[in-house]
This record gives structure tokens, sequence and C-alpha cells, in this order.
């Protein structure tokens, strides 16, 4: 299967729309039947779908509605873990951070049907599947039950393979594994990339790995050991400088973040394309994949919106220059 070059698509979240976030609050408060709230998800899953699809994005995803944070919706449906309540963590961001209390086990699927609704539902052949990885999972949960985080983040990866089997088998393509967290500890470094490797052991799809507002220069030493084809990392928030350590992207892909999450400012697309023309100093554009930076939660809905658009606009416009030397499409490689 072929690609336009420079294939776009989205890391994963996105912003909710206001009158689901009214429903959340009033599902909370039980407020709601459960029925009425997943009917809301799934009318915002579409709505976001559509918005990916508009703006021109070639691989979308539903801005993930149904999560309402990356490790809480996780660790709420895997045996083994309880919550004793929220835990602060940036600024006045509230998460209900988990404890494994028990061996923890595969109790149901995880993102199968958030798969099959957007797979039902978009008009693109291939749709990107964001799961937080294993690392993560365990850094952002107490463990009062495994001698070592280790021991931890290994059952996690083994519960995480059991699900990319399922999604393998109802056709997903592309699956991105989130771990913000994995760069935390430079020491546990080569535990987290064990994790992510058990994690994808045996499963014929492609694989990302989203990284992000870490130390990439440490990552770099790592790229070759992860089991993954391409690394979906952040670059417009650091003004695309320092880039020397995608030398030692030898022959995965890069993500290439386009736009800052953390700016409302919209970019031109000939921004975009600026910033595409130097990290191809770097990586040459069969290998080049174009994102934003990370999930667009945190912007307003138009703001967001209008990033893709223009993150678009900024790859047509290098398109058209790589189309004149015969580069136009690439084929969707599930592995590297
Ligand atoms: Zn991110």
């Amino acid at each position: 299967m072929e690609l336009p070059i420079l294939p776009t698509s989205i890391i994963g979240s996105y912003p909710k729309p206001r009158w689901l976030l009214r429903m959340y609050s009033l599902y909370e408060l039980g407020r709601l039947p459960k029925e009425d709230f997943e009917e809301a998800v799934k009318d915002a899953s579409v709505s976001v779908l559509r918005e990916h699809e508009r703006a021109g994005i070639d691989i979308p995803w539903d801005g993930e509605m149904g999560r309402s944070e990356m490790t809480e919706y996780f660790t709420a449906k895997i045996s083994g873990f309880r919550f004793y309540g929220p835990v602060r963590v940036w600024g006045n961001a509230y998460f209900n951070k988990a404890a494994a209390v028990s061996k923890l086990e595969y109790r149901e699927p995880l993102v199968l049907e958030e798969f099959g609704w957007v797979k039902a539902n978009t008009t693109r052949e291939i749709v990107k599947v964001p799961i937080t990885g294993p690392y993560t999972i365990a850094e952002w949960s107490f463990n009062e039950y495994y001698p070592s985080k280790e021991e931890l983040a290994f059952d996690l990866a083994k519960i995480l393979n059991r699900e990319f089997k399922a999604l393998e088998r109802e056709g997903a393509s592309f699956i991105q594994i989130d771990e913000p967290a994995m760069l935390n500890h430079p020491d546990e470094v080569p535990m987290a990339v064990e994790a992510i490797n058990r994690a994808v052991k045996g499963v014929k799809v492609k694989f990302g790995l989203h990284v992000c507002y870490s130390n990439y220069h440490l990552f770099a030493d790592y790229f070759d050991d992860i089991k993954v084809s391409q690394f979906a990392l952040e670059f417009a928030n650091r003004n695309f400088r320092d880039m020397d350590y995608l030398k030692k992207l030898t022959h995965q892909e890069l993500g290439f973040g386009a736009v800052d999450v953390h700016n409302p400012r919209v970019e031109s697309p000939e921004e975009v394309a600026k910033a595409i023309r130097k990290v191809m100093e770097y990586i040459e554009p069969e290998r080049l994949y174009v994102n934003p930076d990370c999930g667009l939660k945190l912007l307003d809905r138009r703001i967001a919106y209008q990033k893709l658009v223009n993150l678009v606009k900024g790859v047509q416009i290098v398109r058209r220059e790589l189309a004149r030397s015969g580069k136009e499409t690439v084929p969707f490689r599930r592995s590297v």
C-alpha cells in the first residue's frame, strides 16, 4: 500500500467538544446513564474524525474522546489495580492514580472497541491507534504488589501484547505506543526498552513510539534497540533546534512534530514547510511522517483544527517540491 510522500498524522488526543465535557461532568455526578454517556463519546469521536479528515490528515484517529486521562483509562480496565483517589499532577490537573495491589491480568479489551468504531466511520484506509506504553503506566502507578517496578512493567507489557494481537486480528495496521515517562530515570531506560520490545513481540503491525519533552540525546542511544519502525518526536516546542541526535536514527522512520501544542499561535504553512526542509537535512523524505508535537487536547478546538489545516498545507508545499524530483509516494512499511 502506498501513501503520499510525507504522510500526515496526529499523535492522539484532541480537544473534547464543550458539550462532551458537560456529559463527562454529569456522568461523574451520576446524573447521566452509562449508555447515554457512551453514545455521546461515539458521536464526539465521529465528529473529531471528520475534523481530522477535513483538515486533510492522511492517518487520523478520533482524538481519544472516551479517554479522560492517559493512564487511568487503561488501569481501570486491568485487573489488579485499585484506586485510592485523585492525585495532583501538574498545575491544577488531577488524575486517579492507580495502585497495583495484586497480580495484573488482562480483563477486557483496552482500545479494541474504540478502534472498531473509528474503522467503521473513517474513509481512510489506515488509522493510528495510540495506546499508553507499559513503562509509563508502571511509572505513573503505585506499586504495592510487585517486588520491583521492572516486574510491574513486564506484566503490563504482557497485557498490552495481548491487546496488540487482538488489534492485529481486527485489522489494525498502525499502533503508536505513548511513553512520555520513558526517559524520567536514565538508569531505567533499558528496562523501558525491554518492556516495549516484549509488548510488540510477535505482532505484525506497524509500531510507532511517541516520547515528548524529554532528553532526546539520551534517547538516541537506544534507537537501534527498540523494535518499532517509527519514532514520533516533538520539535516545534524546541524551535527545531539541536537536532543533531537524529544522525543516530539510521533506519527507522521519524514522525516529525511540526506544530507546537503548547502555544496557541497557529504556525503558517510556510513555517511548517521550512521546518520540514530543515529536518530533511537529517532524514530523507522517504522516512518522514509529519504530525503535531504531541496530543492537541489542551488547545482551543478551533486552534487545534487550524494547526492541522496548516500542517497539511505546509506538507503540500514540500510535496510539490519533491514531486519535481519524482518523489510522490512512499510504501506503508510495517517494519523497517
Ligand atoms: Zn506527547
